[in-house]
């Protein structure tokens, strides 16, 4: 027989939930909730969102007197995530290889249910939980970013979105967003040339100058998206640009920003005539501040703690992109990432081993039984 984890995050997979089309699993998810004694309350995330549903805030009662625990989950996916089909070979679960399988971050839903099912049925000692599942998370962060971070009580959070079970993430980068449109000056390409201002020349003049790639271990930066021009016989007169920057340290990412926009004031400054002048628009959006949380402090300790209980070697990482956690660390809430076994997320080989639901289902209750301890 299927254990209840693997049994419910098949479930959770065949409920369809792109990012801003959350509505089915949203519902579905408040009555299980509710069928775990918990009060819950959807908020109005969509108004950010532009979808169908708002995060869902639940709050379980402890039987022991003392702060609650928070968990964080995101219930929304990235595409191509309609109609999965999983297809388990050799403790494997896996798509049909048409979309992607979902276990980010459902793998992290069903694990933290059913150890809280586990825990209540077995009457065990319990603390105050507070259970934030946000939607819109892979598009930006965007139910975490609307949801109202001061109704949160708990001492400390752990939101469960990484690979391995044993991986725990302690830090993470801020990241800057940048869209730049260069314009330009329109003109026949072969009538009258010298009347145009290339824009796709000026973009591609600052581009090659400006800081890309890994600008040292902690910082990193890239240029993702370039759209622009009409037609070959038109010189263009409009160049848009997205990239992004990433740092641990917030002034290496103030500086790698304030660098790129320098190559761009460059660039755009060797395009200046008597009939016109290049120019550009320059919108940059904190997405996310970095955190990093010391092995020292009790939120990690604590899921160390966890992990040595049940024969888990812990392996503290920082990582390299941003998550609810981010958003959560910011309005002063301690929060690490754990792993819940997903793995090659975002692509179409995205798979979990059935082992790795099992130990992150063990590796929440002992987290909670440990917490209770305390
Ligand atoms: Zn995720």
């Amino acid at each position: 027989m299927q254990d209840d984890v693997v049994k419910y995050f098949l479930e959770l997979i065949s409920i369809d939930s792109e990012s801003g089309n959350e509505r089915a699993i949203i519902d579905h998810l408040t009555s299980d909730l509710k069928v775990l004694g918990a009060k819950v309350e959807e908020d109005d995330a969509y108004v950010l969102s532009g979808g169908n549903a708002g995060n869902l805030y639940a709050q379980i009662p402890g039987n022991i007197d003392k702060k609650p625990i928070l968990f964080c989950v995101h219930c929304d996916t990235v595409k191509p995530g309609k109609g999965i089909k999983p297809i388990i070979s050799d403790g494997i679960i896996r798509s049909d290889g048409t979309t992607i399988l979902g276990s980010d971050d459902k793998s992290g839903i069903a694990e933290l249910f059913t150890a809280i099912k586990d825990i209540l049925e077995n009457e065990e000692k319990h603390p105050p939980m507070e259970i934030l599942i946000t939607v819109s998370e892979e598009v930006g962060l965007l139910g975490a970013k609307h949801f109202d971070k001061t109704r949160l009580k708990s001492a400390l959070g752990y939101a469960l979105d990484a690979h391995q079970v044993e991986e725990l993430v302690i830090g993470a980068p801020a990241q800057n967003s940048i869209q730049i449109t260069f314009f330009g000056k329109e003109s026949h390409a072969g009538v009258e040339p010298e009347k145009g201002i290339n824009a796709i020349r000026v973009a591609a003049e600052a581009i090659t100058t400006m800081p890309i790639g890994r600008i040292d271990h902690e910082t990193t930066s890239n240029i993702g998206l370039i759209k622009g021009g009409i037609a070959t016989n038109i010189v263009p007169n409009k160049v848009e640009v997205k990239g992004e920057a990433r740092s641990h340290n917030r002034s290496k990412l103030d500086q790698v920003t304030a660098d790129i926009h320098h190559c761009i004031e460059q660039a755009v400054q060797h395009y200046q005539y008597d009939f016109g002048g290049a120019s550009f628009d320059w919108k940059v959006n904190l997405e996310y501040e970095a955190f990093y949380i010391p092995d020292s402090e009790p939120v990690v300790q604590l899921a160390i703690d966890a992990m040595h209980r049940i024969g888990l070697t812990p392996k503290v990482v920082i990582g390299g992109g941003g998550s609810d956690a981010n958003i959560i660390n910011a309005s002063g809430l301690p929060m690490i990432i754990c792993g819940t076994g997903m793995n090659k997320v975002h692509t179409l080989d995205e798979e979990i081993e059935i082992e790795q639901l099992l130990k992150g289902k063990e590796f929440l209750k002992a987290l909670i039984q440990r917490y209770a301890e305390l």
